[in-house]
């Protein structure tokens, strides 16, 4: 597999073109980004991490029936996966209140909610990101009704399985963003990324966070945190 010309490049990854058009290479980066990227660091070791994670977990999913942009992992950094057009919707689990739903809400972090709650967001940076709900989704044709049904389906099963996998390992799953993508005969994919950077992970005993959160919250030891959960994940 030929890594061509870059394609495009996020705050956390590059992606690159290679010699066949249904295949991209992602390229993981140390870059950290938080509050819409106002805040910028980078934590060492991250894009590594990420990189293995995501696809232990993706092909995790994929024994459990959730189709996944994955193909194989190239290098530390590198992974080759299908190309695919991002629905552009972040979409968001949680299992116990923290982050933003704590705020907008005003209910304490750590509060075990008794339904896992599902909320999309728009994914556009200039805006904020805002908050969408279904019927504006199908009114301004980011999905349809069917796609719309099946990434709710999809997101909560993979909630159930990485909520029963991380519980295995002394991980409580607080909340989490994924993102689907569309493959050019219309099938739905899980695509983007599953890692410290995207989920909250709470140590079910100390209640320590492993996550992003260090970073955005300046808590120190974001590279041991990251580190702990990929020799969870790996084992
Ligand atoms: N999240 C993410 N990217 C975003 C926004 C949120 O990966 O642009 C993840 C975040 O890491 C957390 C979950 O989605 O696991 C819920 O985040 P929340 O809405 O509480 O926002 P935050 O407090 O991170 O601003």
């Amino acid at each position: 597999m030929k890594k061509m010309q870059q394609m495009y490049e996020g705050k956390a990854k590059k992606v690159y073109a290679t010699d066949d058009p249904n295949l991209v290479i992602v390229d993981y980066k140390d870059d950290a980004t938080a509050f819409n990227g106002e805040k910028k660091g980078t934590i060492s070791g991250k894009g590594l991490i990420n990189n293995r994670v995501t696809n232990h977990l993706m092909q995790m999913l994929e024994t459990h029936g959730i189709p996944t942009h994955f193909v194989e992992e190239l290098s530390e950094r590198e992974t080759l996966v299908k190309r695919v057009a991002i629905i552009p919707l972040e979409v968001i689990v949680r299992n116990t209140a923290a982050g933003s739903f704590s705020k907008r809400f005003g209910v304490e972090e750590g509060r075990k909610l008794s339904s896992p709650t599902l909320e999309f967001c728009l994914k556009d940076d200039a805006l904020g990101d805002p908050m969408i709900n279904d019927y504006h989704i199908l009114a301004l044709d980011i999905a349809t009704r069917e796609e719309l049904d099946r990434i709710s389906s999809y997101t909560f099963q993979i909630n159930r399985v990485l909520t029963d996998y991380f519980k295995q390992r002394g991980i409580d799953l607080i909340d989490f963003k994924i993102e689907f993508g569309k493959t050019p005969d219309g099938t739905i994919v899980l695509a983007d990324e599953i890692s410290p950077d995207t989920c909250r992970f709470w140590d079910s005993t100390t209640h320590e966070k492993l996550d992003k959160d260090r970073f955005r919250r300046d808590l120190g030891g974001e590279q041991e945190a990251y580190q702990e959960i990929l020799r969870r994940v790996i084992g």
